[in-house]
């Protein structure tokens, strides 16, 4: 028996440990990947055999550390707010940058025009849902599909068109004739 001492034995096994650190790991990672069903039926045996008792710690251990649990669970919201924020700015930038390109590659179905996407509009040719903007919380691919039903203008012949739609000098009909034209 070469560690009689088990404060000895204690102290190789780690450093035997320490040694052979990424060896061991792997071979406990693929050990549990064999067994994954298996592990998984044996934790389930172990919480249901062992229930009141987990409880009864869990619940010590919650009463005890109260303070650091819940700090901990506020600390976790806000990080998960702060990453929700994050998601949706990164969104809004995506959604952006493919109207912006879409408005330019479109450019204005009556006059042409084409230089600055701020002022290139959708125009709806009915059948509206919502107004498209880059800050609707509608996906893209929602987006595109409200898209196709609508043309792409310019601030100027959108505001004359809405003008002239108001003094009902033009139809709907006529705006789609219009827009297939060019
Ligand atoms: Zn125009």
């Amino acid at each position: 028996m070469p560690y009689k001492d088990p404060e000895d034995r204690k102290q190789q096994g780690k450093i035997y440990y320490l040694k052979n650190r990424e060896k061991i790991l792997k071979r406990s990672k693929e050990h549990q990947e064999k067994n994954k069903e298996k592990i998984k039926q044996y934790k389930k045996q172990r919480y249901m055999i062992n229930r009141e008792k987990i409880l009864k710690e869990r619940e010590k251990y919650y009463q005890e550390n109260k303070d650091y649990i819940l700090e901990q669970h506020k600390q976790y919201k806000k990080d998960r707010i702060e990453q929700h924020r994050e998601y949706k700015r990164q969104d809004y930038r995506k959604r952006k940058k493919w109207l912006n390109g879409y408005k330019i590659l479109k450019g204005c179905s009556i006059c042409g025009y084409n230089r600055s996407p701020a002022a290139l509009e959708f125009h709806h040719n009915g059948g509206k849902e919502f107004t498209i903007g880059e800050c609707s919380s509608y996906g893209l691919k929602r987006i595109k599909k409200e898209i196709a039903k609508c043309i792409i203008l310019c601030s100027n012949c959108h505001r004359e068109l809405h003008e002239k739609k108001r003094k009902k000098m033009i139809t709907k009909e006529g705006i789609n004739a219009k827009s297939k034209t060019q």
